[in-house]
């Protein structure tokens, strides 16, 4: 059985994150909503992703596993009917278009596109060898054991976001703030595991205002016990206005340069 047909299996039975929603997906009544339709808010070239990657070509899926209460792409994130669907020969028609506009990388986000791996091995597989560029998952990474190996040998670049500290429980931020039980032993766990297994990694982490001590701290110290892993510091948060508490400040100048201070002294290695 080919990867995409053994993912194929989760639009009627999902266990690809934590929530293992079972068959609540085929109603589109699992915790994210995503049906067995995907459904694509926008894709572009986009330059604001790493060096590395840009242009990228961003496809954007619509719908979340997570609800983080600051985020900026709720239009979509969290309606997961948003946009359009298409076919993944469709998709795999405007991903060779892109790479012939001059796309260095296919970088599939959301939302979160979790959810959307059967759509993603559909079109990687329909893309075969015609695709020269890496196929990047940019995602929360709060996943199960079987999506990581559902995407094990079709994506070639992981860009996790780490966002949350290691606090338990229901005021912890990972579940207050982003709705996901457990997120640090999951997210740590999956990117423990990638990393263990040889993949390529970089590593998000959003500085948000006030967060300085439960989250990056935390965030980067963990990552710099976790060699040769790439982390992408991400300074350009901005409060939506249905954000609350701390999370509906701006980033200070100072909290920037507290996280960057860090990252010097844990000598992570830092990608722009
Ligand atoms: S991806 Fe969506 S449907 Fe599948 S287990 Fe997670 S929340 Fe539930
Ligand atoms: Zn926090």
């Amino acid at each position: 059985m080919t990867a995409a047909v053994a993912a194929a299996a989760h639009l009627d039975d999902c266990h690809l994150c934590p929530f293992h929603c079972g068959a609540a997906r085929a109603a589109a009544a699992g915790v994210c909503r995503v049906g067995r339709t995907s459904y694509i808010a926008s894709e572009m070239l986009h330059m604001g992703e790493e060096e590395l990657l840009r242009p990228a070509h961003a496809i954007f899926f619509s719908g979340c596993t997570a609800t983080c209460s600051f985020c900026t792409a709720a239009r979509f994130a969290f309606r997961p009917t948003y946009g359009v669907a298409v076919t993944p020969a469709q998709l795999a028609a405007r991903v060779l278009q892109r790479q012939a506009e001059g796309a260095r990388s296919l970088c599939f986000i959301g939302g979160d596109p979790a959810p959307h791996i059967p759509f993603i091995l559909a079109t990687l597989a329909e893309l075969g060898a015609r695709r020269t560029v890496p196929a990047v998952f940019n995602s929360n990474f709060y996943l199960t054991d079987v999506a990581l190996d559902l995407l094990t040998g079709a994506i070639d670049i992981y860009l996790p976001d780490l966002k949350f500290g290691p606090a338990t429980g229901p005021a912890s931020c990972g579940e207050a703030i982003g709705g996901m039980p457990d997120y640090w032993n999951v997210v740590t766990g999956c990117i423990q595991r990638v990393h263990a297994a040889g993949g390529r990694l970089v590593v998000r982490h959003l500085l948000m205002p006030g967060h300085l001590e439960c989250c990056t701290r935390p965030v980067l110290t963990w990552l710099a016990a976790l060699s040769g892993v790439a982390v992408s510091l991400l300074t350009q948060y901005q409060a939506p206005a249905h954000a609350r508490g701390s999370l509906a400040a701006a980033l200070a100048p100072d909290e920037i340069a507290a996280a960057e201070e860090l990252a010097a002294a844990l000598k992570l290695t830092l990608v722009k």
